[in-house]
């Protein structure tokens, strides 16, 4: 007799593999937690701003009260951030609510999505959360094959995720390209444009997504405050797209999905110009610092637009397992990407100045071990 639990759809899955947690590598490797480096989950090393620790505690003594289900106030400062009006808004338990919002309120079991390979680990979590088909497009010079895609698009289609800046790899798809997607693609398949890491963008490549959004009913683009924001604890993103679509995510979200402290956070972060000014500085000067040295050691690395760098690290596929495991017994803890299908590379969030450059010491030794 079988007593098997669940779909096979479900049983299938291979659970989501964060980075792992400080704690965890000080008692596995007998080492001190204030000495270990975390440079594995595209966290903002500068930490939370001032300006959500101070909203935090005044939201502290109303914790007894449930969150504003609406979420009114998070959505007046995205809408007057964005200059959208606030029924274009879905909020999100971070931008990963709003990634699994859309395969389940838009994708029936037996339906396709379409993304590319080493895309985001979430979008295959998505996928087959809802029992859908999904439709991996091989990836060019490690980004999306943004015309490949849209080839790749079936009758059944009903999803497309984009990440631009793309994580793991960090590549980039510039404007035009995209558009010429968004052109191509037809009005039954909603593309998800993910943006998780927009704020690290040089001035010159940002665009306008949101006014793709006013043209295209078909399009959501989603956001987080978990990168550059320095909010990842507390899970809060967003996504915008034209009511319609707004509307149908809306009826499977959990009606208090973004909790009250993260309300106030978010409200004060997404004005807080300053620190999101300090957040690229320091990561454009640590992914010059740690590219620097990827080109001293003769590594290839791939060029990033994200707040981490893919870098890769030997020519076996023992490689990345080797060098991550010599890195956590010197206590610096990175992102091995062999379930992405890159054994041979490593993900480093990029860190301050000297965790950078811990991280730099440990990893010559490890190669030359
Ligand atoms: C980090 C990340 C996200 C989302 O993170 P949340 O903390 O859930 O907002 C979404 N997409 C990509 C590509 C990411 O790297």
């Amino acid at each position: 007799m079988s007593h098997q639990l669940g779909p096979d759809y479900v049983r299938a899955i291979a659970p989501y593999q964060g980075g792992k947690p400080i704690s965890e590598v000080a008692r596995e490797f007998g080492l001190d937690e204030s000495t270990i480096v975390k440079l594995a989950s595209n966290e903002n090393p500068l930490g939370l701003p001032e300006s959500a620790r101070l909203a935090m505690l005044a939201a502290f003594p109303e914790l007894a009260r449930y969150p504003d289900s609406n979420g009114f106030e998070l959505k007046a400062a995205i809408s007057k951030k964005y200059g959208v009006p606030a029924d274009w808004i879905t909020l999100g338990n971070g931008s990963n609510d709003i990634l699994e919002l859309a395969a389940h309120a838009l994708v029936a079991p037996g339906q396709a999505v379409v993304y590319s390979q080493y895309s985001f680990a979430v979008y295959p979590l998505a996928t087959q959360a809802v029992g859908a088909r999904a439709i991996v497009v091989p990836a060019k010079n490690f980004g999306h094959d943004l015309a490949a895609m849209a080839e790749a698009v079936t009758a059944d289609t009903r999803l497309v995720f984009i990440a631009n800046p793309n994580n793991p790899t960090g590549t980039f798809a510039p404007a035009a390209e995209l558009e010429a997607f968004l052109k191509r693609v037809p009005s039954h398949v909603v593309v998800v444009l993910d943006e998780a890491y927009n704020e690290f963008l040089a001035a010159d490549l940002q665009y306008d997504s949101i006014a793709w959004v006013r043209r295209y009913p078909n399009l959501l683009v989603s956001r987080t405050l978990s990168k550059a924001y320095g909010l990842a604890g507390l899970r809060v993103g967003f996504g915008i797209s034209q009511p319609e679509l707004a509307d149908l995510l809306n009826r499977i979200r959990q009606p208090f999905n973004v909790n009250s402290m993260a309300q106030a956070a978010a409200i004060a972060a997404l004005t807080d110009v300053a620190f999101l000014k300090k957040s690229a500085e320091v990561n454009a000067a640590g992914y010059r610092q740690l590219t620097e040295a990827f080109q001293a050691l003769d590594l290839e690395y791939v060029p990033s637009f994200g707040n981490f760098v893919l870098v890769r690290v030997g020519t076996d596929d023992g490689a990345g397992a080797r060098i991550n495991l010599a890195l956590l017994q010197q206590g610096v803890i990175v992102r091995p990407v062999g379930n992405y299908g890159l054994p041979q590379w490593l993900r480093i969030s990029i860190g301050l100045p000297e965790e950078n450059a811990a991280f730099i010491a440990a990893l010559k030794k490890a190669l030359a071990r």
